[in-house]
């Protein structure tokens, strides 16, 4: 019988280890993995010998920026930085303008979609109106997004009416998510603490980025810690599940890691930021704001990539959050003026492909911390394996080869990327959605609108 697509002679990676197979795709499945070399008859063949197919990346963080902020990005450029980087589904948050967090924004968010995406997709709606949380929940979304900060020297990314800091108001967001069953994703932060903490930087006249990213990172990172600590305590008192963003301190990672043993319903996830930019002091002394600017010192360093490996931290998602150079300059002088965000859906699977070439993952973590992970955690059916009846959204990566990362490929809008002159080894060199051929050779080849809603499914999928 003859198929859509076969891709040839790659090893396919998965949770439990790579494997040499032959993959026939038909109607935007894969339909069979056969032993290597057996006739398979296809309209189209694609040689992949010394490659790796991978279940496609599937990124549940990703600031999209449209509808509101199309000078920064909007859902066609993101979305074809994602099907360079091998991210086949990207889910955006809502700090965009409207804010979808009433039915009738969300549906034209989802237009929107339909008509731009190149890659699947979903939206996190914003959780801060609890009254609309049901129909909001009813619309396939896989999670609902709260903000614990609110901006005090600039309007951007954290624009007033999509902070929630009021714990009241956090736990009642909590019980209603909990009621509809889907999951709150949070960015933790205590802002009545960060309000202290940033006065004091401010009357000793201390502003730059480098202020910034000292006075974040305070006492070790006291206002995260505190707001986690918050967060799991909510979590256990409203069974809600609770996915904790861009995870950063060692401390954090003990209360996870003490909140799972005890059986509670929280995921968490690390950002690439993280791992490769902010987890170096000169990066931020050299990219000022341009390197977000969190500063992760050595030994939180250390702990995240103890928690991605033992899976106290479930999975890796990009925290994509480009803003142009204008929006970045005025941190030299004046931090808190700087939007914070970094892009990195392009090149976050060579960052994690170069982890397990030197030895920090194995290639089995990555996809389950890229892929597999994410996909079951917020139960979008069809994607984050290579298994016969799976999406056929894949990537085909290069293992061995290295390269440096230049501002002249960058894909997003703002056409520079913090990470430029960085070198890794391992990158995607042909991404697929449904079957078809949006990146290849360099070259995204994806038409907008090729990429579907990836639904959450009433029921828990099971994935290997
Ligand atoms: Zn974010």
């Amino acid at each position: 019988m003859a198929f859509d697509i076969a891709i040839t002679g790659a090893e396919i990676a998965t949770t439990t280890g790579a494997f040499a197979a032959d993959v026939g795709v038909r109607d935007g499945k894969v339909a069979a993995l056969v032993q290597p070399g057996e006739d398979i008859e296809a309209a189209e063949t694609v040689e992949a010998a010394g490659l790796t197919l991978m279940p496609g990346l599937v990124d549940v963080h990703s600031h999209h920026r449209e509808p509101g902020f199309t000078h920064k990005e909007d859902i066609a450029s993101a979305t074809a930085a994602c099907a360079a980087g091998g991210v086949t589904t990207t889910f955006a948050m809502p700090n965009v303008y409207p804010v979808p967090n009433t039915a009738e924004a969300l549906e034209s968010m989802f237009e929107r979609y339909r008509r731009s995406a190149i890659v699947n997709w979903n939206v996190n709606a914003a959780g801060t109106d609890v009254d609309q949380i049901p129909a909001l929940a009813a619309m396939g979304i896989a999670a609902f997004k709260v903000f614990m900060v609110v901006d005090t020297g600039r309007d951007y990314p954290h624009m007033p009416g999509i902070g929630v800091h009021d714990h009241g108001r956090l736990m009642a967001i909590m019980e209603a998510c909990a009621a509809v069953d889907v999951p709150l994703m949070v960015h933790p932060h205590d802002q009545a603490l960060m309000d202290h903490i940033e006065r004091g930087f401010w009357e000793r006249g201390e502003r730059d980025a480098k202020a910034y990213a000292k006075a974040y990172a305070a006492h070790d990172g006291l206002i995260w810690d505190s707001a986690v600590a918050t967060l799991l305590r909510l979590q256990e008192a409203t069974g809600v599940h609770l996915h904790l963003l861009h995870v950063q301190t060692e401390r954090s990672v003990e209360l996870i890691a003490q909140a799972k043993a005890r059986g509670q319903r929280v995921s968490a996830e690390v950002n690439p930021w993280a791992l490769f930019l902010g987890n170096e002091w000169e990066n931020i002394e050299r990219l000022g704001s341009y390197a977000l600017s969190y500063w992760v010192d050595e030994h939180h360093v250390a702990a995240l990539w103890d928690g991605l490996r033992d899976g106290t931290l479930d999975l890796v998602s990009t925290d994509h959050a480009p803003h142009t150079r204008e929006e970045k300059e005025p941190g030299w002088t004046d931090g808190w003026k700087a939007n914070t965000g970094t892009p990195s859906a392009q090149f976050y699977a060579r960052m994690m492909l170069d982890a397990a070439h030197r030895g920090k993952l194995t290639l089995e973590r990555v996809v389950e911390l890229t892929a597999t992970a994410p996909a079951r955690i917020f139960r979008v059916g069809g994607k984050g394996s290579v298994t016969v009846g799976a999406d056929a959204d894949l990537v085909l990566v290069d293992r061995a080869r290295t390269a440096e990362i230049r501002d002249d490929e960058v894909l997003s809008k703002i056409g520079y990327s913090p990470y430029a002159g960085q070198s890794y080894t391992g990158m995607p060199v042909r991404t697929f959605v449904g079957g078809r051929t949006v990146f290849a050779d360099g070259e995204v080849t994806g038409r907008p609108g090729t990429g579907t809603q990836s639904r959450r499914l009433d029921r828990a999928v099971s994935l290997r």
